[in-house]
C-alpha cells in the first residue's frame, strides 16, 4: 500500500510538474482560428468594411465581441474612439490589456492594423462588385485579435499594451492620425508601435518571413528577432522603394511620437495580383503561412515587451 501511494504520488508530481511546464509556454493559433476571423471579415455580407458602412458597424462589433471575450479591457469609455471624415461617423477599436510589472506597465505598446477597406467597385468583374479586402487587411486584423488573445490569456505583459484597429486607412490614414493624435494630446507613454498589414499570403523566394517597413529607420527587426531566435524579420527593398514606412498607419505615431513606429507585412505586392481587386477574397489567402507567422510573431512581440529597457531605438539619421 505505501509503496503504492509512493508511486501515486510521484505520478502525480510527474503529470503537475508537466502541467506547469506547459503553461509557460507560447500558446499558439490554429489555421482554422485565423481563417474563421478572415472569413467572416471577408465575407461578401460585410460588403468590403467600407467607413461608414453597415458593413464596417458589424466587423466592429465582431472585434468588440473577440476582445469582451478574452477579457482585453475598452481603452477609452468603451471599445469605441470617434472621428469624423467629412460627414461621415467612423471609429476605430481600441482595447487595452495593463502590464503587470508596477513600473513597466507605465510604458505602452500599440499593435495595431486596420480593419476597414474600399467597399464596393464601381466596375464589376464577373458580377463582382465587393472589394472583400481579405489580404487588405482582415489578415493583419486577425493577427492583431489573436494578439490580444494570447496576451489576455498570459497575463504576464510587464509593458502595457494598446490592441488598435484603424478605419478609414483607405481614405488616406485617417484612423491612425486622429488616434496618434489623441493619445499625443493625452501624453501617452509610448514605447514603441508595431502595426499589421498584408500578411495573407507568404513569399515564396526570401530568406525571411515578414518584413518591417522603414527597415533602416530602427533596430525593430534585429530586435524582434532575437526573441524569435531565428530571422524572422526582414528588409524588402521592394517595400523601400514604394515608400510602404509612410503609406501605412504606423506612420502617424512615428510623427507624432518621433518614437519607432513601423509596419510588420508579408506582402510588398511583387507576391498578390488582388491588391484593391473583388477577387481579395477569403478563400485565396494561405492560413498555414498565417498561423505560423503569428506563432512566430508572438515569442518577438512578448520578448520585446517584457524586456527590462527599451531595446528599440531609432537609428542615428
Ligand atoms: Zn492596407
Amino acid at each position: 500500500m505505501k509503496r503504492i501511494s509512493i508511486i501515486v504520488l510521484l505520478a502525480f508530481t510527474i503529470i503537475v510538474g508537466c502541467k506547469k511546464k506547459e503553461d509557460v509556454k507560447p500558446i499558439t493559433v490554429s489555421s482554422e482560428y485565423v481563417k474563421e476571423i478572415v472569413t467572416y471579415l471577408a465575407s461578401d455580407a460585410l460588403e468590403g468594411r467600407n467607413t461608414g458602412s453597415q458593413g464596417i458597424e458589424e466587423a466592429a462589433n465582431y472585434i468588440e465581441n473577440k476582445f469582451k471575450d478574452y477579457g482585453v479591457k475598452p481603452y477609452f469609455d468603451t471599445y469605441r474612439d470617434d472621428f469624423k471624415i467629412d460627414s461621415l461617423d467612423a471609429f476605430n477599436v481600441v482595447g487595452f490589456l495593463e502590464g503587470t510589472d508596477p513600473k513597466l506597465k507605465d510604458e505602452v505598446v500599440i499593435i495595431g492594423a486596420h480593419y476597414d477597406h474600399i467597399g464596393r467597385r464601381a466596375k464589376p468583374v464577373e458580377g463582382d462588385s465587393i472589394g472583400n479586402g481579405a489580404n487588405d487587411n482582415a489578415s493583419g486584423t486577425s493577427v492583431v485579435i489573436a494578439m490580444a488573445k494570447n496576451f489576455a490569456a498570459r497575463k504576464n505583459n510587464k509593458r502595457s499594451v494598446m490592441f488598435a484597429l484603424f478605419s478609414g486607412e483607405e481614405m488616406g490614414l485617417r484612423g491612425s492620425r486622429h488616434l496618434a493624435e489623441r493619445l499625443k494630446n493625452e501624453n501617452l507613454n509610448l514605447y514603441t508601435m508595431v502595426n499589421f498589414e498584408m500578411l495573407g499570403v507568404p513569399f515564396p523566394d526570401r530568406d525571411y518571413q515578414v518584413f518591417a517597413t522603414g527597415y533602416d529607420l530602427s533596430n525593430m527587426a534585429e530586435v524582434l528577432n532575437k526573441y524569435a531566435g531565428n530571422k524572422l524579420v526582414g528588409k524588402s527593398d521592394e517595400a523601400a522603394k514604394f515608400n510602404l514606412f509612410k503609406r501605412s498607419d504606423n506612420y502617424a505615431f512615428y510623427q507624432q511620437f518621433k518614437m519607432p513606429a513601423q509596419t510588420i507585412s508579408s506582402c510588398d505586392l511583387t507576391n498578390f495580383d488582388f491588391y484593391h481587386h473583388v477577387d481579395d477574397e477569403a478563400d485565396i489567402m494561405d492560413y498555414n503561412h498565417m498561423a505560423s507567422a503569428i506563432n512566430n510573431l508572438f515569442p518577438a512581440m512578448e520578448g520585446m515587451i517584457n524586456a527590462p529597457t527599451q531595446e528599440i531605438k531609432m537609428n542615428d539619421e
